[in-house]
Formats: C-alpha cells, sequence, structure tokens
C-alpha cells in the first residue's frame, strides 16, 4: 500500500496510468477527437476544411506539419488580443515563452489551464512511482524555481515563461502539498524579479528548515549546480544570517525582506551546526545529505544537455540518488519517468495517451524499397507514424497535437525508443534537431559534443581542473570551416595541458564523416577557445534579460551563426586559443 494522503492515492494514480497505457491507441484516438472537437471553431481549423471530422486519416491528411515559424502569426494575432478564436476554441489567456536556446530568443507558444492540469498528471504519475522507491513522509522540498520577468502584450495577455505560469497557479500548490513537495520558501522569493537575491535566500529558506527537507529540487539540473557553487560562496554569510536572526543586507528587495524576516530567529545552535558540517567538508563532496539529512533524493530534469552537470551534481549530492525528472516543453508534456531506480544518464519517459496526439517521423533510412530510394532522391522524409506503430531502439522527431493550440508541431527534438511500457513507448530524450556541428558530410550531435568535452575534462582533472561550462561553434569564416570548443574552467590552465585538449576534442569526435574530412583536410583543425570565468553567467544573463527563466535555462552548447550576441559575449572573452595538431 502506498498511503492516501490529502486526497491523493499513489496507488489510484498507478492504476489509472496503467489503464491509460495498456489501451494506448484507443486513448490517442479520444484524444485527438477530444482536441479537435474542443477546437472546432477554431481559424485554423475551419480554414483546413475538417469539418467536424475527428478521425486521425483526416486529421493527418488536411492538417499540414508545421514548425513555430509557420503559426507565428496566427500567435502574433492572440498575442495582439484579437478575440476570434484563432487556435483554440476557447479563449487563450496567456503566453508562455519558451527558454529560446537554439534561435538564440524566446519563443511565443500559448498557454491555457489545460496545460497546467497535464503539467500536474505527468507530476503526479512521476511522483507515485518515485514515492513507491523512496516514500516521503509530510515535509519540505528544498526547491531552487524562480519565476521570469511577466509582461502584458499589446492586447493585455500575460506573458512569461510555462514554468512561471505553473507556479503562479493555484493547482501546482494543491499538488506541491499532495506530493510532500512543498517548497522552503516564500512566494516572495520564488516571484523575485532578482534571481541572485531568489538563490540566496531559497538556500536561506533550505537551512532554516533542514530537518524537514525530503527532497531537493529544480526544474534542471543546471539550476543545482549553480545553487551549490553559490553555496559555496555564501554559506558563512547564511550561517551570520541564522545566527543572528538578521537577513543580509545584501537582499534589497522589500517584499522578499519581509517575507523572508518572517521566518528567521536568531538561532546559534542551528547556525553553529551548519558550519561546523561545512568546514569538515572535503571540496564540497556530500554537502547535500550532510546539511539536509532527511533529504531522501536529488530531483530535477538531468538528461539531454543537463548531463554535462551530472558529475558536478554527483559530487554535491554524495550518497543520495539522483533522479531525472519528466520530458517536456513548454508547448506541452511528453512523458514521465516511471522508473526512477535506473541511472539519469540510462532515464526514458513512458508517454502519457491522454496528455496530446503524438506522432513520429522515423529517422532511420527504411528498407531499400522502391518508394523509400524515391524519397532518398528527392529528399523527403519518411510519413509520421503513430504513438504505438514506434519500434524499439530507432529514433524519431517528435510531432505534437496539443489542447492548447498546436496542430501537427515540430518539437524539434529526436528521440529514441527504448521500450514500452503496456502499449505505450518509453522514450529516451536523443538531441535538439537544430544542435548539429557539421561543416560538411560531418555530424555531430550535443552528445557528441558532451563526450569530447569529457575527454578533455579527462586530462584537465589530472591538473585539478574543472570545466565549469562549455559551448561550440562551427566557423566558416575560415576556408575550410572548423569546429570552435569554448571552454570556462575553474582555474588558470598551463598552455601543455591545453594544447593537449585542443588534440584530445578533436579526436574525440569519431563520426567517419568528420574523422575523414579532417584527414584529408576538408575541415580545418578544431580550435580550442578559454573564455574568462564567469562568461557563461554573462550568456545566462543576457538569455534571463530577454525574458527567459532560471527555472528553464539551458546554456547553448552549440551557438549557430545567428546567435550573434552569445557569439559575441564568447568571442569577446576568449583569454587564449589553440589549434590542434591531432591530424598534422
Ligand atoms: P523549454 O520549452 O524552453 O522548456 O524547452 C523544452 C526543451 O527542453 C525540449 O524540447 C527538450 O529539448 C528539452 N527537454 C525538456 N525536458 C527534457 C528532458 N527530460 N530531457 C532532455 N531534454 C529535455
Amino acid at each position: 500500500m502506498l498511503g492516501k494522503v490529502k486526497g491523493f492515492s499513489a496507488d489510484q494514480v498507478i492504476e489509472e496510468f496503467e489503464a491509460l497505457t495498456k489501451d494506448a491507441e484507443r486513448v490517442q484516438r479520444d484524444t485527438l477527437q477530444r482536441i479537435l472537437q474542443d477546437n472546432e471553431e477554431a481559424e485554423y481549423l475551419q480554414k483546413l476544411g475538417l469539418g467536424g471530422r475527428t478521425d486521425p486519416h483526416s486529421f493527418k491528411s488536411l492538417v499540414p506539419l508545421v514548425t513555430h515559424k509557420e503559426l507565428e502569426p496566427y500567435i502574433q494575432r492572440i498575442v495582439d488580443g484579437e478575440a476570434y478564436p484563432i487556435l483554440t476554441g476557447k479563449p487563450i489567456t496567456s503566453i508562455s515563452l519558451s527558454s529560446g536556446t537554439t534561435q538564440g530568443k524566446p519563443k511565443f507558444v500559448p498557454f491555457n489551464e489545460d496545460l497546467v492540469l497535464v503539467t500536474m498528471q505527468i507530476y503526479k504519475t512521476s511522483f507515485a512511482f518515485r514515492n513507491r522507491a523512496y516514500p516521503l513522509r509530510d515535509g519540505k522540498a528544498l526547491q531552487f524555481i524562480y519565476s521570469s520577468k511577466q509582461f502584458k502584450t499589446k492586447g493585455g495577455l500575460t506573458a512569461t515563461t510555462a514554468t512561471t505560469n505553473v507556479y503562479r497557479s493555484e493547482q501546482f500548490k494543491r499538488t506541491m502539498s499532495d506530493i510532500h513537495s512543498q517548497c522552503c520558501s516564500p512566494d516572495e522569493v520564488i516571484f523575485s524579479p532578482d534571481y541572485h537575491q531568489s538563490l540566496y535566500c531559497h538556500l536561506l529558506c533550505g537551512l532554516i528548515f533542514s530537518e524537514e527537507v525530503q527532497l531537493v529540487f529544480s526544474t534542471f539540473a543546471h539550476s543545482i549546480v549553480l545553487a551549490f557553487r553559490t553555496f559555496e560562496q555564501v554559506w558563512e554569510e547564511l550561517c551570520s544570517d541564522i545566527r543572528e536572526g538578521v537577513l543580509s543586507s545584501r537582499i534589497t528587495i522589500p517584499a522578499i525582506r519581509v517575507a523572508v524576516s518572517r521566518l528567521l530567529r536568531p538561532n546559534p545552535e542551528l547556525a553553529n551546526s551548519i558550519y561546523s558540517k561545512c568546514v569538515r567538508l572535503s571540496s564540497w563532496y556530500g554537502v547535500i545529505p550532510e546539511i539536509w539529512p532527511n533529504a531522501k533524493y536529488v530531483y530535477g530534469i538531468m538528461t539531454g544537455s543537463m548531463e554535462p552537470y551530472l558529475n558536478k551534481l554527483r559530487h554535491y549530492a554524495g550518497s543520495l540518488p539522483l533522479m531525472s525528472a519528466d520530458y517536456g516543453a513548454s508547448e506541452g508534456w511528453i512523458g514521465a519517468n516511471i522508473e526512477p531506480d535506473l541511472q539519469p544518464e540510462a532515464a526514458s519517459f513512458a508517454v502519457l495517451p491522454n496528455i496530446g496526439y503524438f506522432e513520429f517521423i522515423p529517422l532511420r533510412e527504411r528498407a531499400e524499397s522502391q518508394e523509400h530510394r524515391r524519397d532518398l532522391m528527392n529528399h523527403r522524409e519518411q510519413e509520421p507514424i503513430g504513438l504505438t506503430e514506434v519500434e524499439v531502439g530507432e529514433e524519431y522527431e517528435i510531432i505534437i497535437t496539443t489542447f492548447a493550440g498546436l496542430y501537427r508541431y515540430r518539437l524539434g527534438d529526436v528521440v529514441r525508443v527504448t521500450g514500452f511500457h503496456n502499449s505505450t513507448p518509453k522514450l529516451r530524450f536523443v538531441h535538439r534537431k537544430g544542435l548539429i556541428l557539421s561543416v560538411n558530410i560531418d555530424k555531430n550531435t550535443e552528445k557528441d559534443l558532451q563526450l569530447a568535452v569529457e575527454e578533455a575534462g579527462k586530462l584537465l582533472a589530472a591538473e585539478k581542473l574543472e570545466v565549469l561550462d562549455f559551448s561550440s561553434h562551427v566557423d566558416m569564416s575560415t576556408n575550410p570551416g572548423h569546429y570552435v570548443i569554448f571552454l570556462e574552467l575553474s582555474d588558470a590552465a598551463g598552455e601543455g595541458v591545453l594544447s593537449s585538449c585542443s588534440d584530445c576534442l578533436d579526436r574525440a569526435f569519431v563520426d567517419p564523416g568528420y574523422v575523414g574530412s579532417r584527414k584529408v583536410r576538408a575541415i580545418a583543425p578544431l580550435e580550442l577557445r578559454v573564455v574568462r570565468r564567469g562568461t557563461f553567467r554573462k550568456i545566462m544573463d543576457h538569455y534571463l534579460s530577454l525574458g527567459a527563466a532560471m527555472s528553464q535555462y539551458k546554456t547553448p552548447h552549440c551557438v549557430g551563426a545567428s546567435n550573434g550576441r552569445v557569439l559575441q559575449i564568447l568571442n569577446g572573452n576568449v583569454q587564449n586559443s589553440y589549434f590542434s595538431a591531432a591530424y598534422d
């Protein structure tokens, strides 16, 4: 028995999930029907001539595959306040800003109550499975969550990030309480306009409630690592606040000062205990279980572009398990992690068949049929297939249709099917479609880049140096073009080790297209550019200034030529550069 708490039953959630996934094909058909019926009035669907038809065949033959670009004019009209049902039957009341890591600027996407409900279903589903393995008692969560800037569009809609839209909802608070994940910090900290002040206060509130904390969470692993890197800098100040019962003068926002001061009392005993634990730690290894002895695990998205932060996260988490959170986007959710015992690197996400309609474009070249040869010659991509038609081991581009006005929308992610749970597939995130380093016939994904940086990281670790963050760029201004890898290091490194790193990075890209091109000099030697400490903070600040939220922030690991400002920040902070001699 998993226990029933305040109207939330993990058993029931799992039962419902089992029922949905046993009959995924029918649930998908019903879901599509509901989406199309709810939005029958929408101009977008009317124009396509569905005429009330809701079956998958009519849907696929009449509704085109689209990217955000094609929907932009429709979304813009919603943003500008046009009242007519444009993409959805019911009016859209909020707009979400996606983090925009790939394009360099946030995208506007419609947001509605249905997305809140779907978010809660995802949270509850993965919690139910997690709780079976690691039951939580009543308690709190040290959550590093942040809102983003909010503004009113010309048409009077609230525009902010999807996570902020969710945090603002009443449903969110109720669900967090149901799943024992109530944030230690008051709302004023979450909704602060300054993330530095929020982060400090999240840490402080986490310390005040250190005995009650059951888990440590952030949406993406990067924010947890950033939080503990900050803890290393400010722990003495935090102890002093607790000792004196007076909030640091670095907190200047009156609403936060009032809300956090309410929780602070002079508590020399707690301050001394934290202080002595911190001084006993070696290089902050295991700081989380040491200071939060009742925490059961660390939770957040740890897959995809978050994998490079896992080493550091494991260092801070010591003996505590890391559990990777679910898979979704500002546009909509896809799947829940129902196997919490798997290491984050192996995590996959079981698709919930009632939260949207899902299609998959196969990326593997099919058996050599006539039709396939024609497709290849015409550079035509293969037809999308349905949720239950995907095959284990294959890779697909994912297409979503949501309750919030996106129809056959190319999310831009590539996933691999790792297996099935009943009849719904489990997906592993592979990479974002656009994030590929390529000069000519070479193709390297973000994952390939991560592996290359890990190899170089081993050389640096031998010198007690750490890669704090990294990015890359294909420089076509040289002839031939070449890869540029930017590294920010924990400390100054010698010329020798950096030269070896540039060779090592070059050799670590093992894609035959790359190796072949390097050997015949069709790609010039890889260049390592070492950037100053703080460069990646500047990049994050740049994204936050555009409206991104810390909660959804992802370092852009591949920067295209169109992302001029980020390239400028990277190039403006280069200390040294080294060309590889690996293929000389
Ligand atoms: P955003 O809308 O800004 O939050 O970004 C959504 C994107 O983040 C997705 O399209 C994925 O590329 C990535 N993402 C979200 N969840 C995961 C996950 N669990 N694993 C890997 N990548 C993820």
